[in-house]
């Protein structure tokens, strides 16, 4: 849904509960992601739910979802079917390459089955729909489906439709399908507030009003190519530090990366005295931060103070930290502190990758490094017998990074395809009884051949 205007009401990190019953209602008319002010509380910790608020999401999630609404109470009878549906998907795993803005998508291909049981089969429709289902943990009234899951049709395919009908005999039929996916399409997320799934569905009517459908989902990742290292440079007033910081341009879930770190102007020299800054303790940790906007279905709009707007949530949490404890090397005469060490994301916390989708869901990370560092005081003709002078100082900086999948030997599509037909410099051949393989060249390199007019 671009362009779709959302506001919210804050939600108290502490309770959805108290969020859902908000009665100010948003003064803002903003997209979310420009309205976003501070939350209440600037490290909200996520708040375990009840086993009861956990199974009551889950149960109107299935009753909303598609594919279980079909689910029979007595799944031991299975109902007479005239054909079954499968499918095969022929390309390969989604992914796509770069930034939404500049990413050119991916291609989807395969080939849908449909195995008729019976001697034979009159098809009356076949479609199949691309469907994206943002479904949240927090939805703005607790047990309403409409509030719960938002589901959106993407891309649809129409294989048959009537008044055409298809006879289909016993067998196995495939029908072949293709896509090229829009690579500004959010990824595939999993996340603490909200989920983002795409499904492939599928239905088929017979003559007879029997419907047969199929649901399989459809997993998208996204890989932004690392670029150049982003050196950042942070100071620390009113001391003379400086930090000069060196890291890779993206992250990703699973291996280390190096991050390299100067600590500039450590030392200060009077006439017959020098201070200077030790470093004593070097923190590191990568926070997550996690936003969603529920939005109201049209019957709950007043809890939020009108439609479209929702309830705005944050989760920010820790996904590795460590404190380095070694490494450093401290140059008084040159006045730097430098020290290289490597951090990791800890996959055993569920991160989740970069992402930013127009319905107000986002993810996004920050590196926070923590050094603590003492004064110590020496004369000059006595440089190494230094005395600590009980001050101390931590020195916190943030850095932004990226979390996003590897992109391993994968290339773009538009990269590793043969030219498209608009690619192709000349028309379809035209056929000529007497042809000669110079003019068949000629046509090759781009010199049209105008349509024969016969
Ligand atoms: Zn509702």
């Amino acid at each position: 849904m671009p362009g779709r205007l959302l506001s919210f009401v804050k939600a108290s990190p502490s309770s959805s509960h108290k969020a859902n019953k908000a009665q100010s209602p948003p003064t803002t008319l903003l997209p979310p992601h420009y309205s976003l002010d501070p939350p209440p509380n600037p490290n909200p910790q996520p708040q375990p739910r009840t086993r009861s608020q956990e199974s009551l999401v889950m149960d109107a999630f299935k009753r909303h979802s598609l594919g279980a609404r079909h689910s029979s109470k007595s799944p031991k009878v299975e109902p007479h079917r005239p054909a079954n549906l499968n499918m095969e998907i022929e390309s390969p795993p989604i992914v796509f390459y770069n930034s939404p803005q500049a990413s050119t998508g991916a291609l989807l291909s395969g080939q849908l089955k449909i195995d008729v049981v019976e001697p034979h089969m009159v098809l009356k429709s076949l479609d199949m729909r691309l469907i994206a289902i943002v479904s949240t943990k927090k939805p703005v009234a607790p047990h309403c489906p409409d509030c719960l899951a938002q589901t959106t049709e993407l891309h649809k395919w129409e294989f048959l439709n009537a008044p055409v009908s298809l006879t289909l005999n016993h067998g196995v039929h495939s029908f072949p399908f293709s896509h090229l996916l829009p690579g500004h399409l959010p990824a595939t997320t999993q996340g603490s507030l909200a989920s983002l799934n795409y499904y492939l569905t599928v239905a088929a009517v017979s003559n007879t009003g029997e419907k047969i459908t199929f649901k399989r989902d459809l997993h998208i990742k996204r890989a932004i190519y690392p670029g150049n290292e982003k050196h950042s440079i942070r100071i620390f007033p009113p001391t003379n530090l400086t930090a000069s910081v060196t890291l890779p341009p993206v992250i990703h879930p699973i291996g280390d990366f190096p991050i390299e770190l100067r600590l500039s102007g450590i030392v200060q020299n009077m006439p017959d005295s020098q201070t200077r800054w030790r470093l004593r303790k070097l923190n590191w940790r990568i926070e997550e931060t996690q936003k969603f906007i529920a939005p109201a279905c049209t019957k709950h709009a007043s809890k939020v103070g009108g439609e479209g707007k929702g309830v705005l949530h944050e989760d920010v949490h820790v996904i590795a930290n460590e404190e380095v404890k070694h490494g450093w090397k401290t140059d008084f005469e040159q006045g730097n502190i430098d020290v290289e060490f490597r951090a990791a994301v800890d996959p055993t916390r569920k991160p989740v990758c970069d992402m930013e989708a127009p319905t107000g869901m986002s993810v996004k990370h920050n590196l926070i490094i923590e050094m603590v560092v003492a004064e110590e005081w020496a004369p000059l003709k006595k440089l190494h017998q230094a005395t600590p002078t009980g001050a101390a100082r931590v020195l916190r900086t943030q850095f932004h990074i990226v979390l996003t999948e590897r992109c391993g030997m994968g290339i773009s599509w538009d990269e590793e395809q043969p030219p498209l037909y608009e690619d192709v410099p000349c028309s379809p051949p035209t056929y000529i009884d007497d042809y000669d393989s110079e003019g068949l060249y000629e046509s090759r390199s781009g010199a049209a051949t105008p349509p024969l007019q016969l």
